[in-house]
């Protein structure tokens, strides 16, 4: 993921097929070829690689607006990285001048400060002028979680595994629920937890905005952290955080640097939490929960879907709980992170089926791993309705 030139070979496999159309919620909603993976990585060699093609405003729209869900690249039969080739050519096209330049350093701090705006919360107003701090955005709570936890958390009976938790920026500062339910479970299940120090954000929102240097540096930073930890697995309890540990992380590096190696040693011990306590085994048994769910599985989790279906599996245990699956679980929600903030009319069309989807399934409440499905579907469905799978299961500990 350096550059756009580096994806020539793979962009040349392309057979044209267009089993990439059928699959893409952008194109699902404006009928477009040109929204289409295959109508966008055309564009991108002509223009961006071959220059055959001016590169217009039009094109930084198309390249633009997707929501690097990477429900194409799953699907694609001649297996082209599309997903990173889109994030290539964001690269390629990032703004220059002093408002992107302040916008840049803005964002950076914040992911290096793991989501917490901290004392950049007095700068709301510019942020907001910048695009940063959105109105259909959380407020961040007044102090993260990760300030006011010991380095390692101990649970009071044996222990029968040792992780470091990768907390992830949304749980650190905006859904603290999320976070006091997974340290929750895993002390109650007999779990060390090391949180270790020096951590960043995982980079995926870097990444998604076209920024690999930066991306790059926070992955250096979460590499010389997590390196040094004798855990039996990196835990966390966001899939973009697991996408981007387990496979994007060394993919930012050449193949034989130190980063790519460390990288590749670390990738398979990276697991969603309630994966590993699914592979684990729940020690303390749930009480009984009389509420039924329905799962939303992020389409950015494909590539691990059966860890998001082994934390799910956890709550089968849980006493009076009802799963009602929806006709598509995998189906996109519309959010691609901040997509939806700047494409409010696309992102809500491609919401409007999955609403239907959750409202056949008569659920009560819907789980899913990923903090920005969650926050999208919460602004149409209310902030009660959508959770952590961990905190149904926390809930059943109380
Ligand atoms: S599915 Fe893959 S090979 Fe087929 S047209 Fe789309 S990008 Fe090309
Ligand atoms: S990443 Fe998602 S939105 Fe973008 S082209 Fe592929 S399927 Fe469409």
């Amino acid at each position: 993921m350096l550059g756009l030139e580096q994806y020539r070979e793979a962009l040349e496999r392309c057979s044209q097929c267009g089993y990439c159309q059928a699959s893409c919620p952008v194109f699902s909603q404006e009928l477009l070829e040109s929204y289409t993976a295959r109508g966008r990585t055309l564009l991108i060699k002509a223009a961006l690689m071959d220059g055959i093609l001016p590169v217009g405003k039009r094109t930084k729209e198309i390249v633009a607006n997707c929501l690097l869900c990477g429900t194409c690249a799953h699907t694609c039969p001649g297996g082209l990285p599309l997903d990173e080739i889109f994030m290539a050519a964001r690269n390629q096209l990032r703004p220059g001048g002093p408002a992107a330049s302040l916008k840049r350093g803005l964002h950076r701090k914040l992911m290096e400060q793991r989501g917490h705006p901290g004392a950049m919360g007095k700068l709301g107003p510019l942020a907001k002028t910048l695009g940063l701090a959105p109105a259909d955005l959380p407020q961040p709570a007044a102090r993260p979680f990760l300030a006011d936890q010991p380095e390692v958390l101990r649970p009071s009976g044996a222990v029968r595994a040792r992780v470091a938790w990768f907390v992830g920026c949304a749980a650190n500062s905006l859904h603290l629920d999320t976070a006091q339910a997974v340290r929750k479970v895993l002390l109650a299940n007999g779990v060390e937890v090391v949180l270790p120090q020096g951590l960043a954000c995982c980079g995926l929102p870097a990444l998604a905005q076209g920024e690999v240097e930066m991306a790059q540096d926070l992955a250096r930073r979460n590499l010389a952290a997590l390196a040094a930890q004798e855990v039996d697995a990196v835990v966390t309890e966001c899939t973009s955080c697991v996408l981007m540990l387990r496979d994007k992380m060394g993919r930012l590096f050449e193949p034989e640097s130190p980063e790519a190696q460390a990288a590749q040693a670390l990738a398979p011990k990276v697991m969603e939490a309630g994966a590993f306590l699914h592979q684990l085994g729940l020690s303390q048994t749930p009480q009984e929960c009389g509420v039924s769910y329905t799962l939303h599985q992020p389409c950015h989790a494909a590539g691990f879907a059966a860890q998001v279906r082994q934390g799910l599996s956890l709550l089968e245990q849980v006493p009076g709980a009802d799963y009602r699956p929806m006709a598509d679980p995998a189906a996109c929600c519309g959010a691609g992170g901040d997509f939806f903030l700047k494409n409010p009319a696309l992102s809500q069309g491609v919401r409007r089926s999955k609403l239907e989807q959750i409202e056949q399934s008569r659920a009560e409440v819907v789980v899913t791993p990923c903090p920005a499905c969650r926050h999208y579907l919460s602004l149409a469905l209310g902030p009660d309705k959508v959770k952590h799978p961990l905190a149904l299961l926390a809930g059943a500990y109380e």
